[in-house]
């Protein structure tokens, strides 16, 4: 990119340079002591001629010619071009600026009766010419005074025809206006064809620069009072402006073309003006594209110098202000050297488009210096600074250019970004919408006023009551219980959520039904409460199965359970020793069986009554109960008989067990609500089967019956294990 703009400002700068540069003066004599010999000029062929050398030099006289021979006591001669504050005649001492004074040359012509053109070049305040005693043209008014004369600097064109072998030239010049006073640019003389080219070639240039700049200056600021934040746009167009009005005023052609009757002070102010902001301008410019790499100092100082010397351009003479130039040269140095550190440390830093800003800062400094260089009559280098900016133009430009290219691609790239977004978010909207109006739980969002700021149509449907009823209802005025609303909201901005909380709501119709709340605050952006959200479910057929399941369940028990000791009933007994016993045939582990029968129980329902011996019954069960292994399985089997199947356990350990509980019974006392003591004793029977042996339930039953029978027969209060003898 870099490669290619540097072909470009190349080929840009020696296209303007081709433009500036005029054609080399014919110089076959320089004139000597008022005199300058042409006759061997072809004006046709050598080109335009600078009558520059020494001419005749009348000090404080504004001298017709026809009064000059008389004045030739007081006749110099001096360097043309030159300034008078220059001259070293001792006779006159140091000239100041203010004056005026009368030139003189001869001019001996190439022979042949023919036209010849002088341009009235700028002196900078104003001069009239005189060519064989007939004015030939005047730029502003001469005079004596600053009141009586009028400087100007308008350009004009005087023609007259050789008649003669020789002619004269009288120049008369008058300046109050300027620190640089004096004839100062040489007159030149040309075939108007010539004259006319050269001035037509300059108008051009001219014109064209200060076209460029002015129209550069116009986009740059409405690109500004389009998009404010773009500052650099402000300052380049206003840079821009600031050059085009310096342009135009500098350039006689164009100022006297848009303003003819602009005051030549006035002129001279804009123009010196123009020059002061150019430093500030640029400096604010390239702050607002690098605001971290700019000082303040260095912004407010340019500043404040431009506006000082701006100030003062307003209020002082011309005179004096063409002095402050100097000063403001010696500024503008040491203000380069702080630009010029300031774009190596946006290098350094690689600054986004530094290079393209250093390099043009660079084309503008060379033609700052070769502005200033040909200022002080050091080089010819006319215009250098105007076409240098040219250039940092150019190189802006370009930079501008690539800039909104990124732009345009980086704002198509978002687009198709954001509209490929806004389709997933069309989507997931309506996916949420869809689960958010089907859902058949109640969703809602609640604002502090605790009524509904959204709910789903599932609250129709669950509730009665329409999303715009629940609007205007505080939903929590749906619990039933006030006492739970209360626990649900403590709990909520304790915790901040609350999960699965089941309450009973009431129904628009005023049923009531179980439901579960799950739910938790809500925040707005400021972090500051907002409202709760969450979902509510109708928990009734839920409610409806747990009761159902749990009724079965009661259900179950009580087919297994005896009602009035709550232990395994007969049935369940049966069940559970045709399993074990079929469970020793495939295991092979022993099994037992202990009988019990209480002795003599016929007497307690005798003596105490039935209820006294149900609670005995009640008793021994759960004393027994207590005493058996979870495994074991004890169980009603008769009215006052009890059996206690106990898998893996031989006759042996079966038969302690019965024992140990028959000695239980016998210690224990049934106190009966009168304070009547009862005591009981019980009666065993245990039979056993071990994996050779193949007995069924019935036949363990019958055996362990025998051995009760064997235990009832030896007295009671005893325990058998069977035998065969027992029977
Ligand atoms: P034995 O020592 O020979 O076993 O004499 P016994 O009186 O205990 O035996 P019998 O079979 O003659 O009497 C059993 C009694 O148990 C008869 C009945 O009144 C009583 N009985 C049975 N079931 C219940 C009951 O559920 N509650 C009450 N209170 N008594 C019951
Ligand atoms: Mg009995
Ligand atoms: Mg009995």
């Amino acid at each position: 990119m870099l490669k290619v703009t540097t072909l470009l400002i190349l080929i840009l700068s020696l296209a303007l340079s081709a433009c500036e540069a005029l054609a080399e003066d014919y110089a076959p004599n320089t004139a000597t002591s008022g005199v300058v010999d042409l006759s061997q000029w072809d004006p046709e062929k050598d080109g335009p001629v600078a009558l520059a050398g020494e001419w005749e030099f009348y000090w404080n006289a504004l001298l017709s010619p026809s009064e000059i021979d008389a004045r030739q006591s007081s006749k110099y001669t001096v360097a043309v071009p030159g300034k008078w504050t220059k001259y070293t005649i001792d006779e006159l001492g140091e000239l100041g600026p203010e004056g005026y004074a009368t030139f003189r040359l001869t001019v001996v012509l190439p022979d042949g009766r023919q036209i010849l053109a002088i341009p009235l070049v700028n002196q900078g305040s104003a001069f009239s010419l005189w060519i064989d005693g007939r004015l030939a043209g005047e730029v502003g008014k001469v005079g004596t005074s600053k009141e009586t004369m009028k400087a100007d600097k308008w350009p004009s064109t005087a023609y007259f025809q050789t008649d003669n072998k020789t002619a004269e030239f009288v120049v008369q010049i008058s300046n109050f206006h300027h620190r640089k006073a004096g004839f100062r640019n040489a007159l030149r003389l040309g075939a108007p064809e010539d004259i006319k080219n050269e001035h037509l070639q300059s108008w051009f240039t001219g014109s064209f620069v200060a076209g460029i700049l002015f129209i550069m200056g116009m986009y740059h600021i409405f690109l500004f009072a389009y998009r404010r934040e773009e500052k650099a746009a402000l300052y380049f167009g206003l840079g821009c402006f600031s050059l085009a009005i310096r342009q135009g005023l500098i350039d006689p052609n164009i100022a006297n073309f848009i303003f003819p009757n602009l005051d030549w002070s006035l002129g001279l102010r804009i123009e010196y003006i123009m020059l002061f902001i150019a430093a500030p301008v640029y400096v604010l410019f390239l702050s607002s594209l690098y605001p971290k790499d700019i000082p303040l100092w260095l912004r407010r100082v340019t500043v404040a110098v431009s506006l000082i010397l701006s100030g003062l351009t307003v209020s002082t003479n011309t005179i004096s202000l063409s002095h402050v130039i100097p000063a403001y040269q010696i500024f503008l140095g040491l203000w380069l050297i702080s630009i010029v550190y300031i774009l190596h440390r946006l290098l350094r830093r690689e600054r986004e488009g530094a290079k393209y800003i250093v390099f043009a800062s660079g084309i503008l400094a060379i033609g700052m210096i070769l502005e200033i260089a040909h200022l002080a009559n050091l080089v010819d280098a006319g215009n250098s600074f105007i076409y240098a900016f040219l250039v940092f133009l150019f190189v802006q430009a370009i930079m501008l250019s690539s800039q909104f290219s990124r732009s345009f691609s980086n704002i198509k790239a978002l687009s198709t970004d954001l509209e490929s977004s806004n389709i997933h978010l069309k989507e997931s909207e309506s996916k949420y919408r869809k689960l958010f109006n089907e859902s058949r739980d109640i969703i809602f969002i609640m604002g502090t006023d605790e009524c509904a700021e959204d709910v789903n149509p599932a609250c129709e449907h669950i509730l009665g009551y329409t999303a715009e009823e629940l609007r205007a209802k505080p939903i929590m005025d749906l619990v039933v219980d006030p006492s739970e609303r209360d626990r649900f909201l403590a709990q909520l901005s304790v915790d901040g959520f609350i999960n699965d909380f089941e309450t009973r709501l009431r129904r628009k119709n005023g049923e009531i039904f179980p439901a579960q709340v799950t739910a938790n605050v809500r925040f707005d952006d400021n972090g500051d409460l907002c409202g709760m959200q969450g979902n509510m479910r109708d928990i009734t057929a839920r409610k409806q199965a747990e009761y159902e399941a749990a009724r079965a369940s009661k259900l179950e028990i009580a087919a297994v359970t005896d009602a009035l000791t709550k232990i395994y009933n007969r049935g369940f007994f049966n069940q559970a020793i045709a399993d074990e016993t079929t469970h020793v045939v495939r295991a092979g582990s022993p099994l037992s069986l202990i009988l019990l029968d209480i002795d003599h129980f016929k007497d307690v329902n005798d003596s105490h009554g039935h209820t006294a011996g149900d609670q005995a019954l009640i008793e021994i069960a759960s004393l027994c109960q207590k005493e058996l292994r979870s495994v074991d399985i004890f169980a009603r089997y008769g009215g006052e008989e009890f059996a206690i199947l106990m898998p893996k356990v031989e006759a042996k350990m079966a038969f302690a067990t019965a024992e140990r509980l028959r000695k239980l019974v016998q210690q224990h006392r049934v106190i009966l609500p009168s304070g009547t003591q009862i005591a009981l004793t019980m009666s065993t029977g245990v039979s056993c089967m071990q994996d050779d042996e193949t007995l069924d339930a019935g036949q363990l039953i019958n055996q362990a019956d025998s051995a009760l029978y064997q235990s009832k027969r030896n007295g009671r209060n005893r325990s058998s294990i069977w035998s065969s003898d027992s029977r």
